[in-house]
């Protein structure tokens, strides 16, 4: 699926993010920057070893913040690493996941970079609840994307049929404008 959002696209497609050809791909990081399981594991391994080498060097990152690499063996020519919250239940939760988008597009926007592809944040092995995370994560793009004209394409990579799914609702609820392809 796709959307506008003033002169921006906002695609919603399922896939693997270490695939995209973007100006550069988001990495749903930890607070340490230490290569971890899902899709993190996933980045790490298709860039090679000097991307934890550099994400050591920069030593860590506090949560709803983000931080930017070089992509190396990537397609991607950067990594933006992003830190969302771990689901608590509390209300705060709600603002970490928004800045935590929010730091991404902001970094990529201040180095002018024009494409960015995102995995669906904290709703792995944080254990956000879909329902609740793809609402945040669509509504706060849109919000960045009206302000930051440069950035234009945001794709979502979502590696599962209900992730997609729930994508694909939220867009709906939140009154997102689908375009054809
Ligand atoms: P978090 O710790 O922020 O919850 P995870 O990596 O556990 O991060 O999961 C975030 C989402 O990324 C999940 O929906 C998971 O299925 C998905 N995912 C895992 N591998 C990939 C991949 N290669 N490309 C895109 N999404 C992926």
């Amino acid at each position: 699926m796709r959307f506008a959002i003033g002169n921006a696209a906002l695609e919603l497609i399922r896939g693997n993010i270490v695939e995209q050809d973007v100006d550069a791909i988001v990495n749903a990081a930890n607070e340490t920057l230490a290569p971890g399981g899902g899709v993190s594991g996933a980045i790490h391994r298709a860039a090679g070893p000097e991307l934890a080498d550099e994400c050591a060097r920069i030593g860590g990152c506090p949560t709803g913040e983000a931080r930017i690499t070089a992509g190396y063996r990537l397609k991607a020519r950067y990594v933006i690493h992003t830190v969302g919250p771990r689901y608590s239940g509390n209300p705060h939760d709600a603002a970490l996941l928004a800045s935590a988008y929010r730091s991404a597009l902001m970094l990529a926007a201040s180095h002018g970079l024009q494409s960015i592809a995102f995995p669906s944040i904290s709703t792995g092995i944080y254990g956000y609840p879909l329902d609740q995370a793809a609402p945040i994560a669509l509504a706060t793009c849109r919000d960045v994307l009206l302000s930051h004209p440069g950035i234009t394409l945001v794709r979502f990579v979502l590696f599962d049929e209900e992730t997609y799914r729930a994508y694909d609702q939220a867009a709906q609820t939140i009154g997102l404008t689908p375009v054809e392809a």
